[in-house]
């Protein structure tokens, strides 16, 4: 039997000043509770694996603080008679079932002769601590894991709706694409990024294409993905996944390409304007959504009518020229209301003239802040794209953004991430972390 040291129980009496010894005061992250119905507790778990604590479910050792729900619990007894302190520990099987006959085989004393349901989606049972030298030992077989080497979130093409004041905001998807992991993470050494995002075997990370529509007076998308007009070497060598896009997900949301008045562009690279044209029968290309006007940032249209050999290579012309054709382009020339409630403002770094999108109705404040923070793996200052034409100006804007977006618990749009489409930024002893936002069902 091989058994690996999954947690420790701590049977605790006054929960608040529990959380304030071992979050507060030595700085741990709690995961959200969890009841566990059947034994009248509520478990608290708390990380502190090594390099393993970025999300909730991932493996790693934990401690676990055990709180009763119920005088009658176990813990709620085992307080009362022995006081609050460390209750039991648990050892991770790969099979319960084995592993009780096996001790019991042996003439082991155990309190639970048939695994029941615990925590965390698992089946646990107890040994009775007279055969474990006065330790209370749990057995734990955990729920179905993910393999060790991939601990992210799992990746996820859903839409997700958010009400913010008047305004409706939906996150959509076009596709997946596959970006050089080094490329996405700029000085960060591979040792350290990997951990957040799994490269392939070609050292390519998952990204999501996220464009987000704002429904108010008017209906607008911001960024429109890839599009459709690329061949398959470009989706080979991008590793484009577009088998769900934006045309299934506009149609989830209830909306048709008529429905947007506003094109709004956060800047001109492929993964976010191809989108904005498509190809007719006929092969002519032309704006893809019909009745809207195109609002670009003067200085970024330039940009991209007049490449260099560093940017060349993200500007797809065929993405915009269309629209000055078509006569349904705006150029901005600096930080303005594009529609009531939604603002541009030029961030820098990426392109010099990238701009976000700032979304505030009811007091309450949103930013679709698209390659500023590509993904929630970007969230400390330095993890900074190789991309970035300006990296200095992007981490000024970093610095500033964050800074604004956790005094304002701003709800954070992320474009790039291929599992959270948006959450609220939380900074404790400097390190960021996302709190990913429930969508409205
Ligand atoms: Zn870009
Ligand atoms: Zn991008």
């Amino acid at each position: 039997m091989r058994a690996v040291l999954d947690h420790v129980g701590i049977a605790v009496k006054d929960l608040g000043a529990a959380l304030a010894f071992y979050r507060d005061a030595l700085g741990l992250e709690i995961e959200a509770p969890e009841e566990v119905a059947a034994q009248r507790v509520r478990a608290h778990f708390i990380p502190v694996g090594e390099t393993k604590d970025w999300g909730a479910g991932a493996p790693g050792v934990k401690l676990e603080l055990l709180e009763a729900t119920a005088p009658d619990s176990a813990i709620a007894k085992y307080v009362e008679r022995r006081g609050p302190g460390l209750h039991h520990i648990t050892l991770r099987v790969d099979d319960i079932e084995a592993a009780l006959a096996q001790l019991k085989a042996r003439g082991t004393k155990l309190v639970d002769e048939v695994p029941r349901a615990g925590a965390e989606h698992g089946l646990v049972a107890f040994i009775h601590p007279s055969s474990a030298h006065g330790v209370l030992v749990e057995l734990k077989q955990g729920a179905d894991r993910p393999p060790a080497a991939d601990q992210q979130r799992p990746a996820s093409s859903a839409i997700s709706r958010y009400t913010l004041g008047d305004l409706e905001l939906i996150s959509l998807f076009d596709g997946f694409l596959r970006l050089d992991g080094g490329a996405m993470f700029g000085v960060v050494p591979k040792a350290l990024w990997a951990r957040h995002a799994t490269p392939d075997e070609k050292n390519r990370i998952q990204l999501a294409m996220r464009p987000l529509v704002v429904r108010g007076a008017r209906t607008m998308i911001i960024d429109a993905g890839l599009g459709g007009k690329e061949d398959r070497k470009f989706h080979e060598i991008y590793g484009v996944d577009r088998s769900r896009n934006l045309d299934h997900t506009l149609a989830e949301a209830g909306l048709t390409r008529d429905d947007i008045d506003i094109v709004l562009a956060t800047h001109l690279h492929f993964d976010h304007a191809g989108g904005f044209t498509e190809r007719d029968a006929s092969g002519r290309v032309r704006p893809s959504f019909p009745r809207a006007q195109y609002v670009v940032r003067r200085g970024e249209w330039e940009d991209a009518r007049h490449t260099n050999e560093r940017n060349r290579a993200s500007y797809l012309a065929d993405s915009f020229v269309p629209l000055a054709e078509a006569g349904v382009l705006q150029l901005v020339d600096d930080d303005q209301t594009i529609m009531p409630g939604v603002k541009v403002r030029r961030t820098g770094g990426h392109t010099m003239h990238h701009q976000m999108a700032i979304i505030e109705s009811g007091g309450r404040t949103a930013a679709f802040v698209a390659d500023l923070v590509p993904t929630t793996a970007h969230l400390a200052d330095p993890w900074i794209m190789g991309f970035d034409l300006y990296p200095m100006d992007t981490l000024a804007s970093k610095k500033t953004f964050f800074k604004e977006a956790i005094e304002k618990d701003m709800l954070v749009f992320f474009e790039h991430d291929p599992a959270v489409a948006a959450g609220h930024i939380r900074e404790e002893q400097g390190k960021r972390r996302i709190v990913p936002a429930q969508s409205r069902s």
